[in-house]
């Protein structure tokens, strides 16, 4: 997949993908990742890229002109269709089928803002949509930007060496995920779970999907409002509760 970058701070974009899987992805030619400066593009003697704001008021503004022809730029390099995304508090909050919807895209140009965000003439003109990581809100748009390319990459089919590892994780069928162990068996006295021992797929199935209903509604009760659950998923709930209530140990399950 095409994805181009529109940075004033390219140094963040290079550390932030220059390792894991997003790297191996980058390296295995399943992201295509171009990183467009507008200092590069300002013709400004001193190459500056913001300004005062108009009207007064603390802090600059990113000018119209170098982010305009970075823009012409990146969409001369980037597949036809390719839509314009700003990294903005103000957008979208994006989540995970906002990520699964992106996969299919031709290509994507994510803008990342500095200071006090972009000349808002170059938003109307030219911004398709606008992405929020969270309602909090940060000096510039990159780490936004990663976190929008490595999850949208982790759906591109070879990025993940086993495809597996896609299907069962938080979010994406609005579940959160079940808890995971790995070896020793037994550590400073805490045991896996004994199920996952047993090598009875049956009922490891059972136990997570049973973990993943109960961590979904202990935690992000919000999550299951308004879903229609299966007999099976209805019945994992029921043993769950009860489970609690009488206050038996995963182990048993
Ligand atoms: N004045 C802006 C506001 O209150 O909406 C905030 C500007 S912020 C300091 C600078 C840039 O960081 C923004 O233009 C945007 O690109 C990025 N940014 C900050 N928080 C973000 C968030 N939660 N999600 C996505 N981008 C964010």
């Amino acid at each position: 997949m095409w994805i181009g970058v529109l940075t004033l701070l390219p140094e963040i974009l290079e550390a932030g993908t220059s390792g894991g899987v997003f790297a191996r992805a980058v390296a295995a030619g399943i992201i295509d990742l171009h990183v467009f400066n507008p200092r590069d593009f300002s013709t400004d003697r001193h190459r500056n890229v913001d300004d005062k704001t108009y009207g007064g008021g603390a802090g600059m503004v990113m000018m119209n002109a170098p982010l305009t022809a970075a823009l012409v730029a990146a969409q001369a390099a980037a597949p036809a269709g390719s839509p314009v995304i700003l990294m903005s508090p103000q957008g979208a909050v994006f989540n995970q089928q906002t990520a699964v919807s992106m996969v299919d895209m031709p290509g994507l140009i994510l803008v990342c803002g500095r200071y006090e965000g972009i000349d808002e003439r170059f938003v109307q003109n030219y911004v398709d949509m606008e992405v929020s990581i969270g309602d909090y809100v940060l000096s510039g748009g990159e780490l936004p930007a990663l976190v929008v390319m490595d999850a949208i990459a982790r759906h591109l089919p070879g990025t993940l060496g086993n495809s597996l590892s896609i299907i069962d994780e938080s979010h994406l069928d609005g579940m959160l995920d079940y808890p995971h162990y790995t070896r020793p068996v037994e550590y400073a006295g805490d045991q896996v779970p004994d199920v996952l021992l047993s090598g009875n797929h049956t009922k490891v199935n059972e136990y997570r999907r049973r973990e993943a209903l109960k961590r979904t509604f202990d935690r992000r009760p919000e999550l299951m409002t308004g879903r229609t659950f299966s007999e099976r998923d209805q019945k994992l709930l029921r043993e769950s509760f009860a489970a609690g209530q009488n206050g038996a140990d995963e182990n048993e399950a």
